[in-house]
């Protein structure tokens, strides 16, 4: 079965966009930040953190508007894509 899902898996994978088309940053004094609060892709409907600091939509690779070069979508990472996912969104 996994075999037979594999291309899809792969052609979803690269319909991705980059960080770049997508408005993506990364700043490092976020980093501490607490993230179930703010526009963080830690509460983001498209942030999967199973998969290491993965997005549905974005590409993990490559370098970001301010051109910082990372390997993943880090938990404090933000763009313009966000949508907020209720499980994680602390609530008052
Ligand atoms: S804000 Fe959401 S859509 Fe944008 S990179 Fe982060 S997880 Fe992906």
């Amino acid at each position: 079965m996994a075999e037979q899902i594999k291309p899809g898996i792969e052609m979803v994978k690269e319909a991705r966009i980059s960080k770049k088309r997508a408005g993506y940053i990364e700043i490092d004094d976020f980093k501490n930040s607490d993230l179930k609060q703010g526009y963080y892709c830690y509460n983001c409907v498209y942030y999967v953190n199973a998969l290491g600091g993965k997005c549905l939509i974005v590409h993990s690779r490559g370098k970001d508007c301010f051109g910082k070069n990372s390997d993943v979508i880090a938990t404090f990472g933000y763009c313009p894509l966000w949508a907020p996912n209720h499980a994680m969104v602390k609530k008052k």
